[in-house]
């Protein structure tokens, strides 16, 4: 049975939401301040955290960095509101895996959190992609760019899998939000360009320390992403 830990200040969204997870047969836990739930993180693992940006005593954002420290392996949802945009971006990259606009319906939220459990860690599936010198181990969850292993959160694994498994194809962001975030929904636009963003970031990393070349993702616009297939050595050489 899965753990969820709800962080929210508005107790009539945050006893709500308790409710209706609770009556889908999830554990939960409803906290009303960032104190309590770094608290809540010394009482065991979490498999999902609902986190409001809006905190009375700790930033949304902070919040999610220690979350995420805390338990590597639990999805983040962020909750917020319109007018808090910017604030998705940053929490994010903080390591927040989508984020979920209020006032939103709570059948989609439902279908939301059913999809990200589904594909949590336990999830192995598929097999291993070759895509030059990047390895994506699907079973062990591991990625390596030229022997070197690439950390990468829940979501931009997911999402590099999915590009290494059409690599050299066009992916388009529909597809990709489908296959890595299920289901489509309003403005999960910007959940997959952090995500790539972020996954460029650490693929150009690691081929600085590994020697090689970092795999290109090119971004193909108005239609999604490709990554490249190197062209390899012979080409590389000349003729
Ligand atoms: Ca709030």
């Amino acid at each position: 049975m899965a753990e969820v830990l709800i962080v929210e200040d508005d107790r009539m969204i945050g006893e709500t939401l308790r409710d209706s997870l609770r009556g889908q047969g999830y554990r939960v836990r409803l906290v009303t301040s960032g104190s309590q739930a770094i608290q809540t993180l010394a009482g065991g693992t979490i498999d999902l955290a609902l986190v409001d940006l809006g905190l009375p005593d700790l930033d949304g954002v902070e919040l999610i960095r220690r979350l995420r420290e805390a338990q590597p392996a639990a999805v983040i949802v962020i909750l917020t509101a319109r007018r808090d945009e910017i604030d998705v971006v940053v929490g994010l990259e903080a390591g927040a895996d989508d984020y979920l606009m209020k006032p939103f319906r709570l059948a989609e939220l439902l279908a939301r959190l059913r999809a990200h459990l589904r594909r949590g860690p336990a999830a192995a599936q598929r097999a291993r992609l070759v895509v030059g010198q990047l390895e994506v181990d699907e079973v062990a969850r591991r990625a390596t760019l030229g022997g070197v292993a690439v950390e990468l959160r829940a979501k931009e694994f997911d999402l590099l899998a999915r590009l290494a498994m059409g690599a050299g194809e066009a992916v388009s962001r529909e597809t990709l939000m489908s296959d890595v975030w299920d289901a489509h929904w309003f403005g999960s636009t910007k959940t997959l360009d952090v995500h790539i963003a972020a996954l460029r970031r650490r693929l150009v990393e690691v081929a600085e320390s590994a020697g090689c070349l970092a795999p290109a993702i090119t971004t193909l616009r108005g239609h999604g992403y490709r990554l490249e297939v190197p062209t390899g050595d012979a080409v590389a050489g000349g003729r």
